[in-house]
């Protein structure tokens, strides 16, 4: 556990608690199979090396296996723990299994990483069919044996200063049986709408697994395992089932980038040339949008989605992004950070990567001047306002041709919007001019 660094990575309640939870069900899990869970307290990752190498010391063990993961501190980390434990003789396995394809593998006609995601994606599959049949057995249930006691990290639950490991708790049951119905409850009844339900925030139509890939109480490789075995034999369900397989390699491709361009790992832009948009200093409008009080419908009920569950759907996060983005004019950084603190699901690679994707400044980055208007957003995605008055109450009873313009019907009971669609159509560098911007 490395609480202190997950907190200065701005990881929050959300995410922090569904840890602990997976932990629990982690330890009951392996309790079954006669396995003891160590859980060691090392703050920081450069905590990590020493503290790994005192408990091999102490249980005399001979060989760490263990899976990489590519944001640049969590690299510099897992090379740290490797080094220090060759030097005591413990042989360390690294694995591939948080990703289908090892960063690095593809590569373009140039011989560099991809930053587009189609001709990724082309390259990808077919190595991904391969990669998802390579999944390990559970173990077997072991013989009993006594380990030297080691009592300080042998006490579980653990806990993290501050987070009430509750928190959550029946929007987001924790563990690999929870994530393995899930995935089952995905492929037998939603896979085949998929393709048209993933986009309407007010049905249950998408597989609910972020949190537990996020935290690795499932894999993409068992997600695609189980999905490419399903379209065998479903063929109706097969589109859907090859279109949700191509969302996880978005996952897979921005795990690719973080481990491929260091500069994205330090706050900076993608798109190099991007890190001098002149963003404003706007904070009021910053926690409108935070707060969900923008006075546009959909945004609100997005953002406070977020606040109230810890999720936000996928659709919702690229308006809500742009929203900040581009009619507010307000830095990625901010919006990502926030993300980052409230999500269960909050995860490095993809969260900067849907960010720095709805700004315009990252990979496949669409044209600045493509922007999602959350009105029309909403008439398209929400037609009735079923989802956004289920998180924005105080506008049911509207007339629905008001649902996402309630300032058009006059109401006082709802904020003005704080910006004009318009406005956001100028661009940020364009907006230099209109007003002064500071950063
Ligand atoms: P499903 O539609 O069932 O997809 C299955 C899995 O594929 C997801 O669980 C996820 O692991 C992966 N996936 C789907 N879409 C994407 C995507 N666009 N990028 C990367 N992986 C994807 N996802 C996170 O897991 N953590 C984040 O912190 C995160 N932040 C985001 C921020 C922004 C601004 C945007 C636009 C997207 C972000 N996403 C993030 C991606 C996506 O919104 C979520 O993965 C998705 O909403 C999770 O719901 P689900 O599991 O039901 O998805």
């Amino acid at each position: 556990m490395s609480a202190a660094q997950w907190r200065s990575h701005d990881m929050g309640d959300w995410r922090l608690a569904f840890q602990l939870r997976t932990l629990d069900a982690l330890q009951a899990q392996l309790q079954r199979l006669n396995i003891e869970l160590f859980i060691v307290d090392a703050p920081e990752f450069s905590d990590v090396p020493g503290a790994l190498t005192d408990l091999c010391k102490r249980l005399r063990v001979d060989a760490l296996e263990t899976i990489d993961e590519y944001p640049l501190n969590e690299r510099l980390r897992d090379n740290a723990v490797e080094q220090a434990l060759l030097e005591i003789g413990v042989q360390v396995n690294r694995h591939v299994a948080d990703v289908l394809v090892e960063p690095g593998v593809l590569k373009t006609g140039s011989g560099g990483p991809y930053t587009v995601f189609t001709p990724f994606y082309k390259k990808w599959r077919e190595r991904a069919e391969n990669a998802a049949n390579q999944t390990c057995a559970v173990p077997q249930p072991q013989a009993r044996f006594e380990l030297p006691v080691v009592e300080q990290e042998n006490q579980v639950p653990v806990e993290v200063d501050g987070v009430d490991r509750s928190l959550g708790e029946s929007l987001w049951p924790a563990g690999e049986e929870v994530a393995q119905q899930l995935l089952d409850t995905f492929i037998t009844t939603r896979a085949e709408r998929y393709p048209d339900d993933r986009d309407l925030p007010s049905l249950a139509g998408t597989s609910g697994l972020s949190a537990h890939l996020a935290v690795g109480s499932i894999s993409a490789r068992q997600c695609v395992s189980a999905a490419l075995r399903a379209s065998m034999h479903d063929t109706q369900a097969a589109d859907g089932l090859q279109k949700w397989v191509s969302e996880i390699a978005w996952r897979d491709f921005y795990r690719h980038i973080v481990a491929q361009f260091d500069h994205v790992n330090k706050g900076a832009a993608f798109r190099r040339e991007k890190d001098h948009l002149p963003w404003r200093h706007a904070p009021d409008e910053l926690q409108a949008w935070q707060q969900g009080v923008t006075g546009y419908p959909l945004v609100d009920a997005a953002m406070r989605q977020l606040n109230e569950t810890g999720w936000m759907h996928n659709r919702l996060r690229m308006i809500a992004a742009m929203f900040l983005t581009k009619h507010l004019l307000i830095d990625w950084r901010a919006g990502e950070r926030y993300f980052m603190h409230k999500l269960v699901d909050g995860d490095f690679a993809s969260n900067n990567g849907g960010w720095q994707w709805s700004a315009s400044t990252g990979t496949d980055a669409a044209p600045y001047f493509r922007i999602f208007n959350p009105t029309s957003q909403g008439t398209k995605f929400d037609r009735g306002g079923a989802f956004t008055t289920q998180y924005v109450p105080e506008l049911s009873g509207l007339d629905a041709k008001y649902m996402f313009e309630p300032h058009k019907a006059g109401v006082t009971f709802y904020p003005a919007p704080i910006v004009d669609h318009q406005f956001a159509r100028v661009g940020p560098i364009s907006v230099q001019v209109l007003e002064p911007l500071q950063k």
